[in-house]
């Protein structure tokens, strides 16, 4: 398993959409309680759940780890990623500092990398161009991520993205896939 997590707007997902490339990587399907972005397919960027039927799987126990994130309830589904680290992938789960650490704490084994953002004035400028969250969300996104960012001794590593190409390669050292020459754009 490799958990690449840390602050919103850091960019994990670009760092995941890159490691994907690779067959041998498999995407753990979040469930979420937040409503579709534009493009978003359910099923395949997460499993879009109400918050009732959300509820009704954690009670469950069909989840390994969920934390509200932003409002909003996020969970690791747990089958999903038995059969996945049964059959030998690397099962890459994209999440936040909370789920991260609840998963270390449960000892579930795995390589566990924070991604930090450069400075926090490039996670603003990040955020501001995603486009996606108004200025007051952005502001609390910047004050979560200062915070989560004092947690980012409890991981296995910490890679700073500052150029994605060379955070894609470090991440995939750390893991011992070989490198694959030119594969990766910015
Ligand atoms: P977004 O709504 O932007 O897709 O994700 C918001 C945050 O939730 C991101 O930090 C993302 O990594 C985190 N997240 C996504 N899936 C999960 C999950 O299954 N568990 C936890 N704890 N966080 C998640």
């Amino acid at each position: 398993m490799l958990v690449i997590s840390g602050p919103s707007g850091c960019g994990k997902s670009s760092i995941c959409r890159e490691l994907l490339r690779d067959p041998r990587v498999v995407f753990s399907i979040s469930a979420t309680t937040r409503k579709p972005r534009a493009g978003e397919v359910d099923g395949v960027d997460y499993t879009f759940l109400t918050r009732e039927e959300f509820g009704e799987r954690a009670k469950r126990g069909e989840f390994i780890e969920y934390a509200e994130v932003h409002d909003n309830m996020y969970g690791t589904l747990r089958q999903p990623m038995e059969d996945a680290l049964a059959s030998g992938d690397v099962y890459l789960v994209e999440i936040d500092v909370q789920g991260a650490l609840q998963l270390k704490g449960l000892g579930t084994p795995g390589t566990y990398v924070f991604v930090a953002p450069p400075d926090f004035e490039t996670l603003r400028q990040r955020l501001v161009g995603r486009g996606t969250d108004p200025p007051e969300v952005i502001e609390r996104r910047l004050k979560k991520a200062s915070d989560e960012y004092e947690e980012r001794d409890k991981y296995d590593h910490i890679v700073v993205n500052d150029q994605l190409s060379k955070t894609v390669s470090s991440v995939r050292e750390l893991i011992g896939l070989d490198p694959v020459p030119g594969e990766y754009s910015e």
